[in-house]
C-alpha cells in the first residue's frame, strides 16, 4: 500500500515541512488549509470558484449532515463526493466539537455521547462506532475519531477523564474502522489541553493504537499563547515524522505560521469565510473592516498586492456599498478575497519551505499585519 503521507522538504532551522497527503481523490499539498464547507458547500461560492482559488481539500461536517439531509439520504445518492459533486478530497470531522458546543444537554457516557439536536431537541445517542459508520457511509477521504472535548479552562481531573475517554473511544473507532474501507483514512484526535503530562499520555495512547494522521484538538480556546506554542512544539516532538499533523480549528495567520514552524501540516477554520460574510477582510497590509466610513470614497482595490477577482475588479468603495446594502454579492466577493488570501499564503508557505526561505516569509508576513481601526 502506498504510504499516505510523504515529506518532500524540510525547512532548515525549524520543524516546518512540505509534503503530500495521498488520498483516493488526489493528493493534498501540505502545509494545507481546508476551507470549511459544513453543509457540503463553502457558503457563497460554487465548487468551481473554490477549486480555482486553489483549495485541495474541504472540511465537511458530519454532525450537520447527519441531522440534515441525513446519512442514509447521502449514502443512497452515492456518498458525499457524488452528492455534493466535489471531486477532490474531503475531510469530515467527527461531530464531537458540534455536539459539545451546540448542544447544551450533551452528556458523555462510557459508551458514547448523548445529546439533543440543536434543531428540534430530538434526543440522540452516538457511540464512537456509529461515528465511524457515518463517515464511512459518507465516503470521506479523511475520517476523524470521536473525541471528548472540554472547554478551556477545565479542572485537571475532568481533563484527565476526557483524555481517558478519548483514548478508549479512539481504540474502539480504530477497531470499527479496520478492514472497512481500504481507500479511506482514519485520524486520531489527542486532547489534554495545555497540560503536557495529559497531552503526552493522550498522544502515547493514540500512537499505541496507530492512526493514518494525528490531530491536536482542544486548543485555540483562549489558553495563553506561550502555553499553546509550547504544547505544539512538545507534541510535534512526540508525533511520528511520517504521519500528517492537524491543528484543528485554528485560523489566525500569525498562529498558523507559528504552528507550521513547529511541524504542523494541516489546518481548517471558519475564520476567512465567516469573517468575509461579516465584512472583515484579511489583506497583506492587515485587517480591513469594509463597513468603515473611511472607505466610502476609496477608489483603490481591497488589497493592492492581491491578484484575486475581487481585488482586480472592484474598489473598496463599491465593496463597502455592497456590504451596507446587504447584497449577496458582498458575501461572494469578500469570500473570494479572503479564501484567496489564505490559500495564497499556504502556497507561499509550501514554496518557501521547499526553497529554504520559510523564516524570511514568516517575518515578512508578520511585519505587515497591522489591524484596521474599527
Ligand atoms: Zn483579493
Amino acid at each position: 500500500m502506498k504510504p499516505s503521507f510523504e515529506i518532500l522538504s524540510k525547512a532548515p532551522g525549524s520543524s516546518a515541512r512540505a509534503g503530500l497527503i495521498h488520498t483516493a481523490h488526489g493528493p493534498i499539498e501540505t502545509p494545507a488549509f481546508a476551507p470549511v464547507a459544513s453543509q457540503g458547500t463553502v457558503k457563497g461560492l460554487t465548487h468551481e470558484q473554490v477549486e480555482e482559488l486553489g483549495a485541495q481539500l474541504l472540511l465537511m461536517n458530519s454532525y450537520h449532515l447527519f441531522l440534515r439531509p441525513g446519512i442514509e439520504t447521502i449514502a443512497r445518492l452515492g456518498g458525499l463526493h457524488l452528492f455534493t459533486s466535489w471531486s477532490k478530497p474531503i475531510l469530515t470531522d467527527s461531530g464531537g466539537f458540534q455536539i459539545y458546543s451546540l448542544s447544551p444537554l450533551a452528556k458523555v457516557e462510557p459508551d458514547g455521547v448523548r445529546f439533543a439536536s440543536h434543531l428540534d431537541g430530538t434526543r440522540i445517542f452516538l457511540r464512537p462506532e456509529d461515528v465511524i459508520d457515518i463517515q464511512v457511509s459518507l465516503g470521506s477521504d479523511i475520517c476523524m475519531a470521536l473525541d471528548y472535548f472540554l472547554p478551556y479552562p477545565s479542572p485537571r481531573e475532568k481533563m484527565k477523564e476526557a483524555v481517558n475517554v478519548t483514548s478508549r473511544w479512539a481504540r474502539r473507532s480504530r477497531d470499527q474502522f479496520l478492514g472497512r474501507a481500504a481507500d479511506l483514512q482514519l485520524w486520531g484526535i489527542n486532547q489534554g489541553g495545555v497540560d503536557w503530562d495529559l497531552r503526552k499520555k493522550s498522544i502515547e495512547d493514540l500512537l499505541d493504537i496507530g492512526f493514518d494522521g494525528y490531530a491536536l484538538g482542544g486548543l485555540g480556546l483562549g489558553e495563553p499563547k506561550s502555553e499553546l506554542l509550547a504544547i505544539l512544539e512538545q507534541s510535534a516532538g512526540l508525533l511520528p515524522e511520517d504521519r500528517p499533523r492537524y491543528l484543528m480549528g485554528m485560523g489566525y495567520i500569525a498562529d498558523i505560521l507559528e504552528a507550521v514552524e513547529r511541524g504542523v501540516d494541516l489546518f481548517d477554520c471558519v475564520l476567512p469565510t465567516r469573517n468575509a460574510r461579516n465584512g472583515t477582510l484579511f489583506t497583506s497590509r492587515g485587517r480591513v473592516v469594509i463597513k468603515n466610513r473611511k472607505y466610502a470614497l476609496d477608489p483603490g482595490p481591497l488589497d493592492p498586492d492581491c491578484r484575486c477577482f475581487t481585488c482586480r475588479r472592484f474598489s473598496r468603495a463599491y465593496l463597502r456599498h455592497l456590504y451596507e446594502r446587504r447584497e449577496m454579492s458582498s458575501a461572494v466577493l469578500n469570500t473570494i478575497h479572503n479564501l484567496h488570501y489564505y490559500l495564497d499564503i499556504f502556497r507561499k508557505i509550501r514554496q518557501s519551505i521547499q526553497l529554504h526561505l520559510f523564516a524570511d516569509l514568516k517575518r515578512k508576513i508578520l511585519l505587515n499585519q497591522e489591524e484596521d481601526t474599527l
